[in-house]
């Protein structure tokens, strides 16, 4: 045993869909990755370069608990998201070859303080209070690439209440897997445990404490949670 001088902090993972755990190393999120969400958000998706930020691993909401309403904010808002699990790490992977990187696949939400979001945005600050706070991933049990293939068309949607709030679909993502992938390993070293949440389509908005959120994505699986 190493001579740690605290005790060291428990690995972050997420359910398998028919058993085990896959460990998680880091969340990298793609933002904008929509063209009708970058709109949304007031900007030109045909200008502007994949946008990349960070929660940290033990963000993550196992499908079906609650996600508490967070401090400082009165905007919380849902984004459902495809996630990319990877398995095998790698820098400079060509797009050719990202696919061969991936573990498996998963829904999820990226919970994001907006307020917070807006306020860092127009400072030039940076987003990390916005985007990576505690208890901010709900996510879905992952399935393997063997029984989810690798999805670049489907159903994504969000309900909250029961009510449908984004639906969409994988083949309307500006920058797919692949060129994802590609891209953040010019970056970062990918690494096996490393989950890429893709970003959200058009429709997201706020929830309050009560409100059920419901996820889904076609092939892959649904997330659940409430917000408490
Ligand atoms: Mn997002």
């Amino acid at each position: 045993m190493p001579d740690y001088v605290i005790a060291p902090p428990a690995q972050a993972a997420v359910p398998v869909a028919g058993g085990g755990l896959f460990p998680v190393r880091r969340i990298f999120c793609v933002g904008q990755n929509y063209a009708d969400l970058a709109r949304e958000m007031g900007n030109d998706p045909d200008r502007e370069p994949p946008l990349v930020f960070s929660k940290p691993a033990d963000a993550l909401v196992i499908n079906g608990a609650d996600t508490p309403y967070p401090s400082q904010t009165a905007n919380l808002h849902f984004e459902i998201e495809l996630v990319v699990a990877i398995g095998i790490g790698g820098s400079n992977i060509a797009a050719a070859d990202a696919l061969s990187h991936v573990w498996g696949y998963g829904v999820g939400i990226d919970m994001t303080r907006r307020d917070l979001q807006a306020a860092a945005k127009k400072a030039g600050r940076p987003w990390d209070m916005g985007k990576g706070f505690d208890k901010s991933a709900p996510i879905s049990e992952l399935v393997p690439v063997s029984r989810s293939g690798h999805p670049a068309t489907g159903i994504i949607e969000l309900a909250v209440n029961g009510a449908t709030k984004q639906r969409s679909d994988l083949n309307k993502m500006i920058w797919g897997v692949p060129e994802t992938i590609a891209f953040l390993s010019s970056l970062v070293a990918l690494q096996p445990g490393d989950l890429i949440f893709t970003g959200t389509p058009e429709g997201v908005g706020a929830v309050v404490t009560g409100d059920l959120l419901e996820g889904s994505v076609a092939g892959v699986g649904s997330v659940r949670t409430r917000i408490a």
